[in-house]
């Protein structure tokens, strides 16, 4: 690396959302030259995934994403390990009420599709050397960022050199923990779930048809999202979500004694319960960073906002807020204004404001709700779930949040 290079504008962190940043902002304007910097280095090939992005996680990629992705250009490779949702029924263990999601019911084909991490690495990854404007840095360690005048100035470590890197707009994309959130002596509101989920694999003995599953109980939330390319594959990705104590105790258990507690808390509905790869375990909390724009910088995914991973929505929202970021900072430039003016990011927040409100709280109130065992709580859950079949507005609330639309335009079903 040089010893001090300018950017428009610097995005740290190449994660899921670092890297969607960076092409749609790339895609939306090819003059603004872009640096992406990450501490671990970019690798597009079938077998090497750095970012703990692109692990062995799948995501559930709502509707509304799709159409971003579409328009990013990278959804026909994306599709091509793509399942599609075709309902999501949700359901309270000891219980019979439930409800159903139903593409159908809203004239479309799925309400959203499920795709491994690594495979959405290797497709973004491979999307950013097709742009000129955009410079990837790694594996480098972003230390500081210093407020400018008109921008901001990174501390960069580059094996044993320390380099200054300009630019006009820092975008912090470093993650849930984000180091430089903590160094840029920005606060964050933690509500600590007490709860840990289990990440995996599982396949079983009936065809999944393309549902995806939710299902709440005294323990916590637990989803299973079809995985395979056809509606008879017989294999899901797992979140099981247990409290805190218990969860490393049941991620050790032999395969066998794990599968018979899924099929305990799971029940019956795809069969037996035959296969479990390996587990990964991530500590739920709901992280919100309590400032996410400044003069020249700005907060996005995890590092702005660290969700519940239950209802699917993390991902789903940073790809939104990433969408609006980039539709305000052209309208700021088309009105003469310096790239990462506070006035362009508090546009930016504004616009976004509620669609994150919403999407928190929907997410944080589904996990309290469906993780107690509180009387007024099963009394409410219960009222809930015979609203999510009776009552056509709370439906459609829960519907439009799935498909990553209630912020967005109204989809009547
Ligand atoms: C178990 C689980 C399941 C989930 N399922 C879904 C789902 O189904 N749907 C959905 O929408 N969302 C889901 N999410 C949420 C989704 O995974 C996150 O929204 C997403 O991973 C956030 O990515 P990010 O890029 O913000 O952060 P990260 O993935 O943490 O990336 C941060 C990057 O910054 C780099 N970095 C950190 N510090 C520095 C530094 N100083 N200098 C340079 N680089 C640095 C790191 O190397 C890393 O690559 C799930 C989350 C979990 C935990």
């Amino acid at each position: 690396m040089p010893d001090l290079i300018s950017f428009d504008i610097a995005i740290i962190g190449g994660g899921m959302v670092g890297a969607s940043l960076a092409l749609l902002l790339a895609r939306q304007n090819p003059a603004w030259q872009i640096a992406l910097l990450d501490a671990q280095p970019f690798s597009d090939s079938d077998t090497q995934h750095f970012q703990p992005s692109f692990d062995s996680r799948s995501t559930a990629i709502a509707y509304g994403s799709v159409e971003i992705l579409q328009d990013l250009g990278v959804w026909q490779s994306l599709s091509q390990h793509a399942t599609a949702i075709s309902q999501v029924h949700v359901s309270d263990a000891g219980h019979f009420m439930g409800g159903l999601i139903d593409a159908n019911t809203y004239g479309l084909n799925a309400v959203g599709y499920v795709i491994p991490n690594a495979w959405i690495g290797r497709v973004l990854l491979g999307e950013l050397h097709n742009y000129t404007n955009i410079r990837l840095f790694a594996p480098v360690q972003v230390q500081s960022i210093k407020p400018r005048q008109l921008g901001a100035l990174l501390l960069v470590k580059s094996g044993e050199d320390i380099v200054e890197l300009q630019t006009k707009l820092a975008v912090v994309a470093d993650g849930g923990d984000s180091p430089l959130r903590r160094a840029l002596g920005i606060d964050s509101q933690i509500k600590d779930y007490g709860q840990t989920a289990i990440i995996t694999n599982v396949s079983y003995s009936e065809p999944h048809k393309g549902v995806a599953y939710e299902r709440f109980t005294a323990q916590g939330p637990l989803a299973l999202l079809p995985l395979g390319e056809k509606a008879s594959a017989k294999e899901s990705a797992l979140v099981l979500t247990l409290p805190r104590d218990t969860a490393h105790e049941i991620a050790e258990l032999n395969d066998a004694e794990f599968l018979h507690h899924l099929q305990a808390r799971f029940g019956n509905r795809l069969g037996r319960f035959l296969k479990v790869g390996k587990r990964h375990v991530y500590d739920l909390k709901l992280v919100t960073a309590t400032e996410q724009i400044r003069s020249h910088i700005v907060l996005v995914g995890n590092a702005a906002h660290f969700l519940h991973p239950v209802a699917g929505q993390g991902f789903n929202l940073s790809l939104r807020d990433c969408q609006c970021l980039v539709d305000a900072l052209m309208t700021g430039e088309a009105s003469g204004k310096s790239l990462g003016e506070l006035s362009v990011l508090q546009d930016y927040l504004d616009r976004q404001a509620l669609d994150q409100q919403i999407t928190i709280e929907f997410s944080d109130k589904l996990v309290r709700l469906f993780s107690s065992a509180s009387l007024p709580l099963i009394a409410l859950r219960h009222l809930g779930f015979v609203g999510l079949d009776l009552m056509p507005s709370v439906k459609t609330r829960f519907a439009a949040q799935t498909m990553g639309t209630a912020g967005r335009a109204y989809i009547s079903p």
